[in-house]
Formats: structure tokens, C-alpha cells, sequence
């Protein structure tokens, strides 16, 4: 075969490249806070086997490029977001602005305990505000300020990491297993995370978005010194199982596999 000219090879070239971009721009994506490890790395690995372009968020971008390394793929980019700062979310948002046009999936799963000993008579009132900025308001601002790529979405999906110790039912039971684990910081900023969750679904309710409050389960992690007896990945499924629910799929809800492992709804 005659080999092609210098015109005919850029012209290829080209066309690679145009379909190439289109290909991508034709994925769903996703963005996941938090994301440079423990559950939210292991989301984001899951989301991109399940054939998702991921913006893998990180408060620390060499921590974030370091996450992708490991990832070895090419359907994943760091962005960094420290949800407690509201200039880094703006920032991230017109970052992607040049990249992508909507978005398809949000987790909002950055979040901090705020240390062991969570008292509500002596804690000081500092620390309540530094858990409340980053596992409340953080995943508020998140919301309000990517909703415009979500909504041009065929399918948005929030969701919301929550945790089992949110819900303010089972802490007024007695025979609840956690009963005694009254966190005062810690489950509260989740509880006010799941109600932040209701409005917004409540907002949301005649579009196509579905937004769910989704607890991992207790996981071994850096977050609890590695105790959890739950795993990275079941945790990281949790979350994806509602990231990617189709048009029949629940909204406004919250789920625990830990407080409900029959059908995972959960009481309030
Ligand atoms: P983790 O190991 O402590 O990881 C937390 C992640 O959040 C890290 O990537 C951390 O970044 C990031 N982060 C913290 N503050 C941030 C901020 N201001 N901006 C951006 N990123 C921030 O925790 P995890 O166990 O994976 O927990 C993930 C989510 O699940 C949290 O919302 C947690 O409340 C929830 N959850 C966990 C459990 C559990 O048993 N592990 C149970 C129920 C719910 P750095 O690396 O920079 O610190």
C-alpha cells in the first residue's frame, strides 16, 4: 500500500482527534469530593469501571495527582476542592467550565469527625464550626454551586455521604446498638446533612435529578483510626448504588445498609 502523504496523515489525524474528544464529551461524569482516598478514591476507581470520566476532588493537589497515578486511567483528572473554602469551589467550578459542559453525578463525601471526644457541654463551640463548614455547609455550596452543570444532565444524581449515627430516631432508642455513641459535633452535622438532603430533593422534585442521603456503613479508615469492621469497597458500593440509579429509582431518601441491612431505608 502507498504510504499517505504529510497532508492526508494530518487530515487523519485530525479526524482521531475530533472523535476522540466527542467520545469523551459523550461519557457520563462524575465529581466526587474528598476523593483522593479511602471511600471516595474506591468510588471514584468504581465509577470509571462502570464507565464514567471522574473529577477526582482534592483539598491537596498533590495528593490528588498522586490518587490518579494510581488509578492508571485516562477516563480521570484531580480538581482541587477544599469544600470548607468557597474561593476553591468557585475556583473548581470555572476550572471545569473549560472542560466539560454538564455533569452528571455530584457525591458530596468530603467529611471530618471533628476528634473523639465530642461533649455538648464542654466541647468548644470552634470545633462544632469547623465540622459544620466542611460536612454541612461545604456539601451545601457544592450543591448550589455546580447545579448548573447538573441540570443539563439528562439523568443528575447528588448524593450525599451520610452516616448511620445521623439518625435521630434510632438515638432515641435504647436497644439501638449505637445509642451510647452521642457524638454532639460529629452526628448532628449528618443529621443536618440528611435534612439539608430532604429540601433539596423536595426542591428538585418535579425535574429529572434524584438526590439521596447515603451512609458507607462503619469502615475502616483513616477516619476512625482504621476500626470499622466494614470495607472500602462494600462502603464505596453503598454510594455508587445511588450515583447511578435509573429514572425509577428513589429520591429525597436516606439509606443505611447498616441501620436497615434488609432494605437499607433507614429512619430519620
Ligand atoms: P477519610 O479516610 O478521613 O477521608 C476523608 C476525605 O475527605 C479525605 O480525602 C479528606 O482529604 C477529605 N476532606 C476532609 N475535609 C475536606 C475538605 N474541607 N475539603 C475537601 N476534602 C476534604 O474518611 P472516609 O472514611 O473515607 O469518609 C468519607 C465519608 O464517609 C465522610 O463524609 C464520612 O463522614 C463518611 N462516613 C464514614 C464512615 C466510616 O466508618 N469511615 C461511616 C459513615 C460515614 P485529606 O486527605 O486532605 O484529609
Amino acid at each position: 500500500m502507498k504510504p499517505l502523504n504529510v497532508q492526508h496523515q494530518l487530515l487523519l489525524l485530525g479526524y482521531f482527534c475530533v472523535v476522540s474528544k466527542n467520545y469523551k464529551y459523550k461519557m457520563k461524569t462524575a465529581l466526587v469530593t474528598g476523593a483522593n482516598k479511602s471511600i471516595g478514591f474506591e468510588v471514584v476507581k468504581q465509577l470509571i469501571n462502570k464507565g464514567y470520566y471522574v473529577y477526582l476532588g482534592s483539598r491537596d493537589l498533590k495528593n490528588g495527582r498522586e490518587a490518579v497515578k494510581q488509578l492508571q486511567s485516562d477516563n480521570v483528572e484531580v480538581i482541587q476542592i477544599d469544600v470548607s473554602d468557597k474561593g476553591s469551589i468557585e475556583a473548581a467550578h470555572e476550572q471545569l467550565s473549560h472542560k466539560t459542559t454538564s455533569l452528571d453525578v455530584l457525591i458530596n463525601n468530603a467529611g471530618i469527625l471533628g476528634g473523639m471526644q465530642q461533649s455538648a457541654t464542654t466541647t468548644d463551640i470552634k470545633i462544632f464550626r469547623e465540622v459544620f463548614e466542611t460536612n454541612l455547609f461545604g456539601a451545601v455550596l457544592m450543591t448550589q454551586t455546580f447545579l448548573d452543570f447538573l441540570k443539563k444532565s439528562d439523568s443528575p444524581r447528588i448524593v450525599n455521604v451520610t452516616s448511620g449515627l445521623a439518625s435521630l430516631t434510632l438515638h432515641n432508642d435504647p436497644n439501638w446498638k449505637y445509642y451510647k455513641v452521642k457524638s454532639a459535633i460529629y452526628g448532628p452535622s449528618k443529621s443536618a446533612l440528611n435534612g439539608y438532603t430532604i429540601a433539596l430533593a423536595y426542591e428538585l422534585r418535579d425535574t429529572n435529578f434524584k438526590v439521596n442521603a447515603v451512609d458507607p456503613g462503619y469502615t475502616a479508615t483513616d477516619f476512625n483510626h482504621r476500626s470499622g469492621p466494614g470495607t472500602i469497597e462494600d462502603a464505596a458500593a453503598r454510594i455508587v448504588k445511588y450515583a447511578i440509579v435509573d429514572e425509577n429509582g428513589p429520591t429525597g431518601g436516606f439509606f443505611s445498609d447498616d441501620n436497615n441491612p434488609e432494605t437499607g431505608v433507614s429512619p430519620w
